[in-house]
């Protein structure tokens, strides 16, 4: 910490990023699979059917998907083409074949409602989809065209169920021109709402994506005593986020893991596939730690022993969550990571060592990242100790908000600093507390909610006049929305209405949970909505029960 600037910097030697400015985020990936040990070790395996594809054939796969791409759906460099697809081992080889080519890829969460798809379509201008069959009649209906990805791998019956994906996966070898692709152009637009308001897209560079491959995965793996290619990870998080983006579809490729996709978590498999795959590494939200820790407690240790690291991100983790499972895994290593979409998830990872265990810190600063922390009143930067709100400066920075000027210039301020709208200290020895949050996001067992979109649907209720949405805690969970209704006066709109209302418009993770009918929402006068003011009503109506 300098007393001079008020910088945290990074504990760890800084890391030398790629200077070409002509590097697109693929070629700086393959150039360190080429240094990998084993080629023809897996590279994905797909935990349902143990299908696998080895590092030469993920690295044939992308260059023939991106030909079929490229000569058969017409897709070119700036083309915004979108994912809307559960987890599987297409994500990663289309998400690769699609930046290769140069064109910018924003991904949805399958589950994701027709207005919510509606809104992204048209902010990012998506001329093309791939997506699962649910959600292929949406897409359609907003004028989107449509590839739909097949759920099995086995492309022989591929060929015959959809024979368009099969011509596209074998796109050949067909020669593909060369994009002239700059660090600097956009390579994924992710969406977080930020300190405040709705969600926005988030503009992700090449130059991010490298940083993240480099300083949040491959930093990491260096500090081990093995080599990160004999790591096993389970990929149980979602891949359309940032969190699961950034660690499976390309950092942990260029350490050579190898990466066993779950469709999606489901405790009920989950001691099943660590035992069968030998899971060494397993990232987790802290809902998934739970379900972790209960199921460990029920079987033999031995179904854990290839297990050596668990490391949770996303949202806090609870004094509690952390007791359960040291207690119930001593022999698995607990870390906490911190970072956001507007970082490329490039922020802190723990760091325990034999004498040093800080479970309930999120770590140290990632080589190359710089940090301040900052008193909201005075506006002066803070030494160890002291709480404030988290800014962060280094590579992993996004270019800033999709057409919206204003959001970029209040969350990224004086030369590059973000405002992370986290409130945080840092100790003596660097290790990072995060302690609460001052902008509007819920986080919904570690997805993001922005109480803005929901209020939007809300007020949409012909019967609601007003509404405002905050967060109540839960246990599972995290966080839950919870929403404040104004309703008319000669209405019976109930409480199950307005719940039912929302859960038909949005996404099922961000449907509303809770209702507390109020004859006003405290706002500010100039109209803001008071959220702190919010809080306390909830409080008061809890223990008032
Ligand atoms: P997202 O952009 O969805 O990844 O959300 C980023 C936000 O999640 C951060 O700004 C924090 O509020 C929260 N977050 C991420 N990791 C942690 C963590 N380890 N502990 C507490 N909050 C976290």
């Amino acid at each position: 910490f300098s007393l001079d600037t008020g910088i945290y910097t990074s504990k760890h030697p800084s890391v030398n990023l790629p200077v070409d400015p002509n590097l697109d985020a693929v070629s700086a990936l393959l150039s360190r699979i080429h240094s990998i040990d084993d080629p023809t070790s897996a590279a994905f395996v797909d935990s349902s059917t143990g299908f696998s594809i080895s590092y030469t054939e993920l690295q044939i796969m992308v260059k023939s998907i991106a030909a079929g791409i490229h000569h058969d759906l017409g897709v070119r460099q700036g083309d915004v083409v979108s994912l809307v697809l559960p987890n599987s081992l297409y994500f990663p080889l289309l998400f690769l074949s699609l930046v290769s080519l140069g064109a910018v890829v924003t991904t949805m969460n399958p589950s994701s409602s027709l207005g919510e798809i509606k809104k992204q379509v048209s902010e990012c201008n998506v001329a093309l989809a791939f997506t699962s069959l649910e959600s292929v009649d949406k897409l359609a209906s907003l004028g989107v065209a449509v590839i739909r990805v097949p759920e099995s791998f086995d492309l022989d019956s591929v060929r015959f169920e959809n024979p368009k994906f099969y011509s596209i996966v074998k796109g050949g070898f067909m020669s593909v021109p060369r994009p002239l692709v700059k660090q600097d152009d956009v390579a994924a637009i992710m969406y977080s709402s930020g300190t405040t308001g709705a969600s926005k897209g988030v503009l992700l560079t090449h130059r991010n994506l490298i940083a993240s491959m480099e300083l949040f995965v491959r930093f990491e793996a260096s500090q081990y005593e093995y080599p990160g290619s004999s790591n096993v990870y389970l990929a149980a998080l979602p891949l359309c986020h940032i969190y699961g983006l950034s660690l499976f579809v390309m950092g942990l490729l260029s350490v050579g893991s190898t990466i066993v996709v779950m469709r999606r978590f489901d405790a009920s498999d989950v001691v099943d596939v660590i035992e069968r795959f030998k899971i060494t590494h397993f990232p987790v939200v802290p809902p998934m730690l739970m379900a972790l820790t209960k199921k460990a407690k029920g079987v033999c240790g031995e179904a854990f022993r290839s297990l050596k690291q668990v490391s949770s991100g996303a949202a806090p983790l609870s004094r509690k969550f952390i007791e359960d499972f040291i207690g119930t895994l001593p022999h698995v290593d607990l870390i906490q990571g911190y970072g956001m979409t507007e970082s490329t998830a490039v922020g802190t990872r723990g760091f325990n060592t034999q004498g040093l265990r800080k479970y309930s810190s999120v770590g140290l600063l990632a080589p190359n990242m710089q940090a301040r922390v900052v008193d909201w009143s005075s506006g002066s930067f803070l030494p160890p100790g002291n709480r404030g709100e988290l800014w962060i400066q280094g590579p992993g920075v996004m270019k800033g908000y999709l057409n919206n000027p204003e959001a970029t210039q209040m969350t990224i301020i004086e030369k590059g600093w973000l405002r992370t709208g986290d409130i945080a200290y840092f100790d003596e020895d660097g290790y990072l507390f995060i302690v609460d949050r001052i902008k509007e996001i819920i986080k919904y067992k570690g997805f993001q909610i922005a109480p803005a979109d929901l209020e939007a649907v809300l007020v949409s209720h012909p019967l609601i006049i007003d509404a405002a949405v905050t967060a109540a805690p839960s246990e599972e969970c995290g966080e839950i929305p919870v929403a404040f209704v104004v309703r008319r006066q000669e209405t019976t709109l109930s409480e199950q209405d307005v719940i039912s209302y929302v859960a038909a418009q949005v996404a099922p993770y961000r449907k509303v949970r809770k209702v507390v009918m109020v004859s006003s929402i405290p706002k500010s006068p100039t109209g803001k909505i008071l959220r702190r003011e919010l809080k306390r009503i909830l409080t008061k109506c809890v223990s008032s029960r």
